[in-house]
């Protein structure tokens, strides 16, 4: 018998991974760190963080035999933003205090008998956390920078230490500087529940401001925000089941809706066909009954043809433009401005619009309270004579205009551009219009080009031409996001008051009754976009795309007039006009201060070479609060260690696609000294409190000038103690006692079960355009209550908005929707980037995990088609330069066929440590904006918060790729 042995885990496992010993340990040998990209700073006192767990084992049968038995399971899921597949529900085994495996817990109710269930959801990356949490890159102590910043060098502090000089140094900003000296980046990871009011509601403490990042990731959907007036909606994954048509069209779900992809398949089964409109022949092409090539950067035109043949065929769905959407309202030819009622007489409504009625041969005010009919029949044709105050002039309804743009999109002239063929697109227009339920598996690719917003408003016109929206199995896809109820009331309640009376007071569920007057006649849906709009103008919520073009250093960068044939002025001068109409804002001063609390910014920016230039130098301090060595953390002052998703309690938000609220539970105790963001957030602002109580500075003048307590923030924070650092789950518990859209579940209840599902959209701005009823036993459909219940679009004109009069779309020719060719940002050169997210990591938190980097041959990647390859001499597996006006990286090239030819592919995510003298291919990027996205002023334009404000444009950039002579 062998010798009884007592080794840590540590030893067990160093022994594991030799000789023949590593085959029979192999599922244990995974734990052996291997992450040879995570910087080695990151490493740095890492080797006792599994010290001490003891692991009886007799012998190498033992460890076999072992390894399924746990002293314990748990619920998980992860904190990150897989997004439109987000959340799901994991068994997570721990045995002598670490975790070392999960399993899909699989346990979701189908919906109804007739469709198919959610099981069982996961991916590889959440398969693998386990060891990610334990790997080389995982930080486990506080770090402060010794030397120069992004150096290497670190001295280990302790959390005391580095808290009272982050608060000092917090201190004396917001009282010489204000609270515009400290700014917050929530980046993708910053969730829900604790983790949410931590820094909201510290933000609102604070009074400081949190950076809108949608714009700048390029999430904000900006033609569903000008047809809209919104961009969160999205149906469940279940309602595909009742689609007979599913067009796959800016997106790749088998990338990127591992757990969601099933449907797809399940309702091809079914008898729907799969569409997928993408240059490249992509992962999800592969599954398609009908794979439409176009060209990059071409979709509009091929959504503007298509619907040129439903409207020269009569195809379309008259009843439903007429009452869904703006076609028939009334232009005046003479301006081409809609005819207002301030047009009319003196003193007239500017914001009330016209109809011809063919039941009573008059025009007359269009309905904004209801989209029902209630017998008019609006025109779409013809043209009509109106006395206005300064004399006759002919109007006629938007549809006719859109006509006449539409004949600039024949089929044939189309296929010049989209290099799809004319009979391509009238077959597929006619499957279109005759297709019972026709759905939109859509995600965020459009808004990364910089004609983005064209290609969205083409792509949602085209779907609402036959009325395929808010009715089952059909529809348009925004940005999917579904909460509970009540979350953000948190952010903002009083700090004297308890919860619920402060929710009751300011909270989001009375938001309504509070703006009754001043927004008479908005739907609950309207008020709440109102509300947003109003936050973001207070300067509570910064575009982060501004921001970082004002004071990271990208404003000389990334003219847009350089490339773009249309703009007669530069983009600063329609910022400039916008900003001084209080249509726009940006904080005139740059931050002091910078925390990045679930972001990366020095990966994630477009340019991030700039910032590190341009940026860091203005900042005394930057912290960084996470789990992992990003890029970001490596250029920082403190880093931060963040407890990971199995060491914390808290709840996590979800894409309406999969309408599961979600627990992640403390499985076990964070690793090290790694923290909670909840539990961060409350020491932070209880140092500041103790702080200023020992320095006796007492106040400081929040940006209204009013003067805030500085000796009682951490009062406030925690609704005067009531929830603290220490007891998390008593705040859980509060959130679900007050959510009424998740069936009176208790925090109790959903971590022994891991998700329940939503039964509401709720009255949370981020939620209720949706727009939808959630009931038991049948799948989601986004937007019934536009189709179903007549409730008027959130728009100026209440309605589906194609036509927009604004001065600054006028000028650019978008008052209707266009095509315009993808500008040559980055130069003249033959190659057009594109890129995707990636099936290997979600943005950067996988993207150096030794064993994801093993699927994808362990180096950043460049796909390029064969034909390209073969004319610059390159072969599969070479390393080349990639290059334009503004940058260059190296890659490895992977040649595939499957890439359109003049396109070529880098999936996102790559940390720039993983590449040669650290840059990556995001260096390639000017980012130019598009001034028609900062028109804002025109009511829905108007930003708030995820929407409304300008992009940051990556998708078609203009490169060279050179073979790397070895
Ligand atoms: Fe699911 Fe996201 Fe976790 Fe993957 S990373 S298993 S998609 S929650």
């Amino acid at each position: 018998m062998l010798e009884r042995a007592r080794l840590t885990r540590r030893e067990l496992l160093r022994a594991a991974g030799a000789g023949a010993l590593a085959l029979t340990f192999r599922n244990l040998a995974f734990r052996i760190p291997m992450a040879k990209a995570a910087p080695a700073e990151a490493a740095a006192d890492s080797a006792p963080a599994l010290a001490g767990v003891l692991v009886d084992y007799r012998n190498w049968e033992d460890v076999y035999r072992k390894q399924w038995t746990w002293d314990r399971v748990a619920k998980g899921t992860h904190f990150v933003n897989c997004f439109y597949q987000r959340g799901c529900c994991w068994n997570v085994y721990v045995k002598d205090g670490i975790v070392f495996r999960e399993e899909q817990s699989a346990t979701y109710p189908a919906t109804n008998a007739e469709v198919p269930d959610f099981n069982p959801r996961g991916c590889q990356k959440g398969a693998c956390y386990s060891q990610r949490m334990y790997d080389p890159a995982r930080l486990r102590y506080p770090l402060k920078r010794v030397g120069e910043r992004g150096g290497g060098s670190w001295k280990r502090v302790s959390w005391e230490e580095a808290l009272r000089d982050i608060a000092d140094r917090s201190i004396d900003v917001l009282t010489k500087d204000g609270p515009e000296g400290i700014t917050w980046d929530p980046g993708g990871a910053n969730q829900h529940g604790c983790d949410a009011i931590g820094l909201y509601r510290t933000s609102f403490v604070l009074d400081t401001p949190v950076l809108a990042i949608n714009q700048e990731v390029g999430d904000h959907h900006p033609g569903a925000a000008v047809t809209c007036g919104k961009i969160i909606f999205a149906s469940s994954g279940d309602d595909m089941f009742y689609s007979d048509l599913i067009l796959i069209w800016s997106g790749n779900p088998v990338y990127t809706q591992i757990p969601n992809a099933h449907f797809i398949t399940e309702a091809r089964y079914k008898g729907a066909k799969i569409v997928t409109i993408a240059p490249d022949f992509n992962a999800s092409a592969i599954h398609a009954d009908l794979w439409v090539p176009v060209n990059v950067g071409t979709d509009a035109a091929l959504g503007l043809a298509m619907a040129n043949v439903i409207v020269e065929e009569n195809l379309l769905n008259r009843r439903f433009v007429a009452e869904q959407t703006d076609l028939p309202l009334l232009v005046r030819t003479d301006t081409r401005r809609f005819l207002r009622d301030s047009d009319l007489s003196a003193g007239g409504d500017p914001e009330v619009f016209h109809i011809f009625d063919r039941a009573s041969g008059r025009t007359q005010a269009a309905a904004s309270r209801t989209l029902a009919l209630d017998g008019v029949e609006p025109a779409l044709e013809g043209q009509y004579k109106v006395k206005t105050t300064k004399g006759e002039v002919t109007v006629t309804p938007v549809f006719e205009l859109l006509r006449q743009r539409l004949k600039d999109y024949a089929p044939e002239a189309a296929a010049t551009i989209t290099g799809t063929s004319a009979e391509t697109i009238r077959d597929l227009a006619r499957q279109i219009a005759r297709a019972k339920a026709a759905t939109y598996l859509t995600q965020s690719s459009f808004g990364r080009f910089y004609h983005g917003l064209e290609m969205e408003r083409a792509q949602i016109l085209l779907l609402t031409l036959c009325g395929h929206i808010g009715k089952k199995g059909s529809g348009i896809t925004g940005f999917a996001y579904l909460g509970l109820a009540g979350v953000d009331a948190f952010y903002q309640a009083s700090g004297n008051l308890p919860p619920k009376l402060g929710i009751a007071k300011l909270g989001a569920a009375n938001a309504p009754t509070m703006l009754k007057d001043k927004f008479a006649g908005h739907s609950a849906e309207m008020i709440l976009c109102d509300l947003a709009r109003a936050e973001h103008a207070r300067g509570g919520l910064v575009s982060a795309s501004l921001f970082f073009r004002k004071h990271g250093g990208l404003d000389s960068y990334a003219s847009a007039k350089k490339y773009d044939p249309w703009l007669k002025r530069e983009f600063d001068d329609y910022l400039a006009d916008a900003l001084a109409k209080g249509r726009q804002f940006v904080p005139k001063k740059c931050p002091r201060i910078f925390f990045a609390v679930g972001g990366n910014i020095l990966r994630r920016v477009r340019g991030y070479d700039k910032l590190i230039k341009s940026f860091l130098p203005k900042l005394d301090l930057l912290v960084t609060l996470d789990w992992r060595m990003s890029n970001t953390a490596r250029h920082s002052d403190y880093v931060l260690p963040a407890a990971g998703w199995y060491e914390r309690d808290d709840i996590t938000w979800s894409g309406m696609v999969a309408p599961f609220a979600h627990a992640i539970t403390r499985a076990t105790d964070p690793l090290a000294e790694s923290k909670s963001d909840w539990e961060f957030h409350c020491l932070y602002l209880k140092t500041i409190q103790q702080r200023a109580a020992e320095r006796k500075v007492l106040e400081f003048a929040d940006r209204g000038g009013a003067k805030r307590r500085l000796d009682q923030v951490y009062d406030n924070f925690t609704f005067s103690g009531r929830y603290t650092e220490n007891n998390p789950e008593e705040l859980l518990e509060e959130v679900f006692s007050i959510a009424g859209n998740i069936g009176g579940t208790t925090w109790k209840a959903i971590k022994e079960k891991g998700f329940e599902r939503y039964t509401g959209v709720g009255m949370s701005y981020a939620t209720r355009t949706n727009a939808t009823d959630i009931e038991p036993g049948e799948t989601i459909t986004a937007n019934t209550w536009h189709t179903r219940d007549k409730m008027p679009w959130p728009t100026l004109t209440r309605r589906l908005q194609f036509y927009i009069d604004d001065d600054v779309f006028m000028e650019l020719g978008e008052e209707l929707p266009i095509h315009k060719d993808n500008p040559p940002i980055g130069g003249n050169y033959p190659l057009s980037l594109t890129g995707g997210h990636t099936r290997w990591s979600i943005h950067g938190m996988w993207q150096d995990e030794a064993h994801l980097m093993r699927l994808q041959r362990g180096a950043p990647l460049i796909f390029m088609a064969t034909e390209d390859a073969a004319a610059r001499g390159i072969r599969d597996g070479e390393s080349v330069r990639v290059w334009n006006d503004v940058g260059s990286c190296q890659l490895q090239v992977r040649i595939s066929p499957a890439v359109r030819p003049g396109q070529v592919i880098v999936y996102h995510g790559w940390e720039p440590f993983e590449f040669k003298d650290q840059k990556s291919h995001r260096v390639l990027f000017p980012g130019p904006m598009n001034p028609v996205q900062a028109a804002g002023g025109y009511y829905h334009l108007q930003p708030a918060g995820i929407m409304g404000d300008p992009g940051v444009s990556d998708r078609g950039t203009r490169v060279e790729v050179e073979r790397i002579a070895v």
